[in-house]
């Protein structure tokens, strides 16, 4: 592919931060492929993906793998380049950093003095955000959940009053025990799949977490996925406010004095409070 023409010139020492397509290949930007074409090194997750990538734009380019598991004496090889010369930092796919390794490299090139830098791009959770129709004003990104049930029970619960919308990474084989996990916590909730971005079979399908759960039940899904989470929805909010208020009336009074008081407020079922003013009390 030709490359579009862009003022080049050689670019100054320093760590640059790359992000590269997550699929459709169209989504490199022009100051990803000057950067790339210019760098004096390019340190990548690894070098066969990257070299596939550069193939394809006709770059050709001093390659060093820098993954998770990197010497320190690597990152320290890198950074003493970069302060001579222009490196390139890229994953795999999309935004280093995000999932992906770099973080260890750039917390050190900092505070060695090198010049660090992102050029921006493409990235899955904040594509996912743009087009899943959930509140984007605030959000919270978490990686990849655990495999694990109860590791990944454990981190919902973590973020249950998250009042933000909440963003993971996912795979294809875990995502219905995923969904189902998130069902049995937040049954109201509205939870996104957006799956396979930028690429031919692209599809955001939003629902329950349960619905969603019978649907890939049913059509098992194949390649790379984003998992939202909406906010806590009004039917959680009562729960969390009437446990504050019991523990406040549990202060002044007894379990069943404070079940009726905290019961004339929200009109919530005395029984089911005094049942949880009992529990709170034993904490
Ligand atoms: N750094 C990357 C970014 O900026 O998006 C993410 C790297 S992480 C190792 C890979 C995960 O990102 C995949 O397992 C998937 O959850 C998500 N992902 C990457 N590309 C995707 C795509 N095209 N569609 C949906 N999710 C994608």
């Amino acid at each position: 592919m030709e490359l579009p023409s862009i003022p080049v010139g050689t670019p100054e020492p320093g760590l640059y931060i790359v992000a590269t397509p997550i699929g459709n290949l169209g989504d490199i930007t022009l100051r990803a492929l000057a950067m790339l074409q210019g760098a004096a090194l390019i340190a990548c997750e690894d070098t066969r993906v990257t070299g596939k990538l550069l193939n394809h734009f006709g770059i050709k380019a001093r390659l060093q793998r820098l993954d998770d598991h990197a010497s320190p004496q690597t990152r320290t090889r890198i950074i003493d380049e970069a302060r001579h010369s222009a490196v390139v930092l890229v994953s795999d796919a999309g935004t280093p950093l995000i999932s992906d390794p770099g973080y260890r490299l750039v917390r050190e090139a900092r505070a060695a003095g090198v010049m660090v830098t992102s050029i921006p791009g493409a990235c899955a959770a904040i594509s996912a955000l743009a087009m899943a129709g959930l509140p984007s004003d605030r959000f919270l990104f978490a990686g990849f959940l655990p495999v694990k049930d109860k590791a990944r029970r454990e981190t919902l619960e973590g973020l249950a009053q998250v009042a933000a919308t909440l963003v993971f990474y996912e795979t294809a084989p875990r995502l219905e025990r995923s969904l189902r996990a998130i069902a049995e916590l937040w049954p109201t909730r509205e939870v996104a799949v957006a799956r396979e971005l930028t690429k031919l079979h692209e599809e955001c399908r939003s629902g329950t977490a349960a619905s969603l759960a019978d649907h890939y039940a049913a059509h098992p899904p194949k390649g790379e996925i984003v998992l939202l989470i909406g906010p806590p929805d009004e039917s959680e909010a009562p729960a969390l406010d009437a446990d504050a208020m019991l523990r406040a009336a549990l202060a002044e009074a007894g379990p069943g004095k404070a079940a009726g008081i905290v019961a004339k407020a929200t009109g919530i079922d005395r029984a089911a409070l005094y049942t949880r003013a009992l529990e709170l009390r034993g904490e």
